[in-house]
């Protein structure tokens, strides 16, 4: 359910963006994409639940007979964001926190309660532990220089995996460089998973901290972070999870996890760009320096000394993205008006069926393990992936080719780059049969 929420009234009352309303789903998605009777089918629908999901009718910028099978680099918008965004600039459009007008207080209750709402979202036990940053890789160059730059020593130990894109790899190198940690790397097991048991013989004291993706952006491997935790905390070492492509695709909840800290990016959660979430406990934040100085993060400023807010405030210097705040807010009514947890069932069974088509390819090399998220790499064998992409482009089918942000996994692979299928709430069978007829033509364009 929405907070109260004076910007949003309509969110406020509970109904989010409904798949039935004016701007919503159903008839004209339903009438525009052909089903297949392909659909394999993943974990069975919850009672009541169809499947797969027919929400394409909410995407306006989705273009009739368009296959958008690159969420994992953006998710394209719903109707009910893009009305919120419209109606937070041309309405209700004010400055938070420093206004003492009735519009400012408006959208001041309105970013804080959107605070509460992403709260609520991953489980985190206090809105006070929500930070709004740019997007996940302002959130781990946060922790990196705030946390780890001020807590970790020379001789420490930061743990990544191979899976893990630039932004969690580069910020731990620049903070490791800093303070004279060394980095490890757990490898991957053969099904491209994070390899749990490899790292418990990796972990040794001197690890105070590590960084893992909740689910990859290439392979589509989910973590399974519960044990993860543990296994960090075993040595004493502090757990962050990169959960990009998670959030979007399956329920997330911090303190089941147990981590320490969580990043996610709203572009990829159907949300605006430049907006995004770093939860961490309230101790380490607690702990933790400024980030940027500037206005908003102070208590009281005099030449001769400053003193800072305390968290969340204290990590946002300067005015916020406001507008991205409520965006944020409506794509998260949004997803949760369909069910994380029918989400991931839909795109799950996209991906098995994407997968089982594709092993029948004889040139076709698919990566990643059979269970994973919403994500399938693969290789046509002597064609370049962004020749791939190129042919599949002209079929009217948008995938992404190249290092997808993740050379070290590139090179474990031992590929330069891959093809990239990624599934939305949006996508149907009928994208995975445009799909495979695309790949098909360029097997039998180079074969
Ligand atoms: N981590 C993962 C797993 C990602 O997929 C991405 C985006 N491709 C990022 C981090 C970085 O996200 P952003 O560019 O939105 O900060």
């Amino acid at each position: 359910m929405s907070e109260d929420n004076p910007i949003l009234p309509e969110l406020a009352r509970g109904g989010g963006p409904s798949r039935s309303d004016g701007g919503g789903a159903g008839v004209a998605g339903a009438a525009h994409r052909p089903s297949t009777t392909g659909f394999a089918g993943g974990p069975p629908p919850r009672s009541g639940e169809d499947l797969p999901l027919d929400v394409l009718a909410d995407f306006p910028a989705i273009p009739e007979g368009w296959a958008y099978l690159d969420s994992a680099a953006t998710a394209q918008k719903p109707r009910a964001v893009v009305d919120a965004i419209t109606r937070a600039y041309g309405e209700t459009y004010a400055t938070v926190h420093r206004g003492v007008y009735q519009r400012s207080a408006d959208m001041t209750l309105a970013y804080e309660a959107a605070r509460r709402r992403v709260a609520a979202f991953t489980g985190a036990p206090s809105a006070d532990e929500v930070v709004f940053v740019r997007g996940a890789t302002e959130g781990i160059n946060l922790v990196a220089q705030c946390w780890a730059g001020t807590q970790l020593e020379a001789g420490d130990r930061i743990l990544l995996s191979t899976l893990e894109h630039h932004s969690n790899i580069v910020p731990w190198q620049m903070t490791a460089e800093r303070v004279g940690a060394a980095i490890d790397v757990v490898p991957l097991t053969a099904d491209g998973r994070i390899d749990l048991d490899a790292m418990e013989r990796m972990l040794t004291p001197a690890h105070k901290l590590v960084a893992l993706a909740h689910v990859s952006n290439v392979l589509g491997s989910v973590l399974d972070a519960k044990r993860a935790a543990e296994l960090a905390h075993g040595v004493g070492a502090k757990l962050l999870l990169d959960g990009c492509q998670a959030v979007p695709r399956m329920p997330v909840n911090v303190a089941e996890l147990g981590c320490d800290f969580y990043v996610f990016s709203g572009h990829k959660l159907y949300g605006p760009t430049g907006i995004g979430v770093l939860w961490g406990r309230a101790e380490l934040l607690d702990a933790m320096p400024p980030y940027q100085g500037g206005g908003s993060m102070i208590d009281r400023v005099t030449f001769a000394r400053t003193t800072y807010a305390p968290p969340p405030g204290r990590f946002e210097a300067g005015t916020p993205h406001i507008v991205g705040v409520v965006g944020l807010h409506a794509a998260i009514d949004y997803v949760e008006s369909i069910g994380l947890e029918r989400i991931h069932a839909h795109e799950t069974a996209l991906v098995r069926e994407t997968r089982e088509a594709l092993a029948g390819l004889n040139s076709v090399r698919v990566f990643g393990p059979d269970d994973s998220a919403g994500i399938v790499s693969f290789a046509v064998e002597g064609v370049h992936p962004h020749d791939v992409a190129t042919i599949l482009d002209e079929g009217q089918v948008a995938i992404r080719a190249g290092h997808h942000c993740a050379q070290p996994l590139m090179d474990a692979l031992g590929v330069p780059a891959t093809a990239r299928a990624s599934f939305g709430v949006y996508n149907g069978p009928a994208d995975v049969a445009a799909l495979v007829k695309g790949i098909e033509r360029v097997t039998r364009i180079f074969g």
